[in-house]
């Protein structure tokens, strides 16, 4: 007998957690890292929502709340669903959460049976991976290529495909790389979905407003795989929230009345004053955090030019979130200051010890040949890491 559980010790601890709590530690010691490792945006949370919380403690909303949130809220979130995205959902259809990532791990324990197959195109964002073996699922990975922007197609997706096939995880816009899927790719996918029954697709959608090139695309909005959908999004990234852990989704009746029963065991519903806050968040016109969009865009523009005049890596421009995912495969064996750099792990930890930079292992994204570097920082810190990135890898 062991202490600890199986499912416990099958799960990989979080890599981006990890390098951010190995990056606060040289820091304590003194060390001036910088760190480009978490996604999380620096900027602080807008007055008025701020304004909204206050008044929230002030006004008593102290109580339990009902599992899946304050009808006010579902009915907000509703409308900010038919404003942003087109989607009709009503509020019996809504499921709010203690962070978007508790919504994901709802869903997943209410659908997925042990041995369901889980298709997670890769690079993926560390947690589905985890989170479908949590639930006793089968992680099948699907790679999208660096020529393709790392987006999976339609015919990639079919072929994936088994009887045990269930569910389909994805980000759009994606962490770790930035990939912005067109409505005609998502309709390609969304064809290859309803032709296979009991096909589901958690699609989510965090970072929608995060995208520089094109309005954001649902992909619950097809007709054929409304029903299919379980539409994901909150309010960390867009409004700056991480803290205040709101997150939510919109899906079939069934699928949010079996997250609420789940959720009901285990956390209830999420904080009073965050679901308040959250109000005035969804309620507020997206033009008053466009200056946040506007600055990461300028960041991201700064940030490829700067990372082009690093020798011998591949970066494409990526299109939404604020992440850059680089191919450093070609240091892959070469001596670097006396350090034989193996692969992304070991590149990772050599620009933690001698640029004092924090990125994040491609491994963890289920990317061998590449790095993620989070470009949620002031313009002076983030060309600051990058040029010490440069002059590392230059000698
Ligand atoms: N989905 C994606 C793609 C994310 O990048 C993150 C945060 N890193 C989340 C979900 C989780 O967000 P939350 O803070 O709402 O749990």
């Amino acid at each position: 007998m062991t202490v600890l559980s199986n499912r416990v010790n099958e799960l990989e601890e979080s890599a981006t957690i990890a390098m951010a709590q190995k990056s606060r530690t040289l820091k304590e010691q003194g060390i001036d890292i910088i760190s480009l490792s978490l996604g999380e945006p620096d900027f602080m949370v807008p007055d008025f929502i701020k304004e909204a919380a206050k008044k929230a403690i002030d006004d008593n909303f102290s109580k339990y709340t009902p599992v899946p949130g304050y009808l006010d809220l579902r009915e907000a979130v509703a409308l900010k669903f038919k404003r942003d995205n087109g989607l009709t959902y009503a509020p019996n259809q809504i499921v709010v959460s203690t962070g978007a990532k508790q919504s994901l791990i709802n869903v997943l324990l209410a659908m997925i049976n042990p041995g369901d197959e889980v298709i997670v195109p890769a690079p993926y964002w560390v947690t589905y991976f985890e989170q479908v073996k949590m639930a006793g699922g089968i992680p099948v990975v699907v790679k999208a290529t660096f020529e393709n922007d790392f987006k999976v197609t339609a015919d990639q997706i079919k072929a994936a495909i088994t009887p045990k096939t269930k569910m389909m995880i994805f980000s759009n816009p994606c962490n770790p790389t930035g990939a912005s899927y067109t409505k005609e790719e998502l309709q390609a996918i969304a064809k290859v979905v309803a032709a296979t029954p009991n096909f589901y697709v958690m699609s989510d959608e965090i970072y929608e407003h995060i995208n520089f090139v094109r309005k954001h695309e649902s992909f619950a909005q097809f007709p054929e795989v409304y029903d299919r959908t379980i539409t994901v999004n909150g309010l960390s990234k867009a409004f700056a929230m991480t803290g205040y852990r709101l997150g939510y989704i919109g899906a079939p009746v069934e699928i949010a009345a079996a997250a609420t029963k789940l959720q009901g065991q285990y956390t209830s519903a999420t904080c009073s004053i965050a679901q308040r806050a959250a109000i005035a968040a969804l309620e507020a016109d997206p033009s008053q955090i466009q200056y946040m969009i506007d600055a990461f865009n300028a960041r991201r523009l700064i940030v490829f030019d700067l990372l082009k005049t690093i020798p011998n890596i591949k970066v494409n421009l990526p299109e939404g979130a604020f992440y850059f995912f680089i191919d450093v495969s070609y240091y892959f064996g070469k001596t670097i200051q006396g350090h034989l750099i193996k692969d992304a792990n070991d590149l990772s930890l050599f620009l933690l010890d001698k640029a004092h930079v924090a990125v994040v292992t491609g491994q963890a994204f289920g990317d061998d040949n590449c790095v993620r570097l989070s470009y949620a920082s002031d313009e002076a810190t983030l060309r600051e890491a990058i040029d010490r990135i440069r002059v590392t890898l230059e000698n």
